[in-house]
């Protein structure tokens, strides 16, 4: 079987753990990573090319608002999660469904 590792165990990371375990084809196990979580000091207007980067990395699927650096609400990390584990359990490497979860601007903080 499968192992999925889970960094942080907010909504977004208790939604894949606990679908896994729901269906039972993934173990999920929830680690801690010293600074994983995201910082762009500086380069926030290269995100999308920092995103590119990210998104060729097979098995890392970036979700909830750590992963994404997104202001999203639970639903929109929930989702994120969901997009993910459809992802995983379909052998896909396109990471745009994730990135299409609170795209829409109203919900976004003003810089
Ligand atoms: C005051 C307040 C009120 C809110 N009210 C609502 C509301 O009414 N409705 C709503 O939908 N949303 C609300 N939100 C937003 C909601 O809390 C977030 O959308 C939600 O928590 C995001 O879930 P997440 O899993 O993406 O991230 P998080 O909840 O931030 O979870 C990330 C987890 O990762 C852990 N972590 C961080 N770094 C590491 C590391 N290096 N290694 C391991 N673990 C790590 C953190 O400890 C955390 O547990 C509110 C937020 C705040 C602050």
């Amino acid at each position: 079987m499968k192992t999925a590792l889970i960094i942080g165990a907010g909504p977004a990371g208790l939604t894949a753990a606990f679908e896994f375990l729901k269906k039972g084809d993934v173990h999920p196990v929830v680690v801690e990573v010293p600074k994983a979580y995201p910082a762009y000091f500086g380069t926030y207007d290269k995100f999308d090319e920092l995103k590119a980067w990210l998104d060729g990395i097979d098995n890392l699927f970036l979700i909830g608002r750590n992963g994404m650096h997104r202001y999203n609400n639970m639903d929109h990390s929930m989702l994120s999660a969901k997009e993910a584990l459809n992802a995983i359990r379909s052998g896909s490497k396109d990471k745009s469904a994730i990135w299409r979860v609170n795209s829409e601007e109203d919900y976004h903080e003003g810089r």
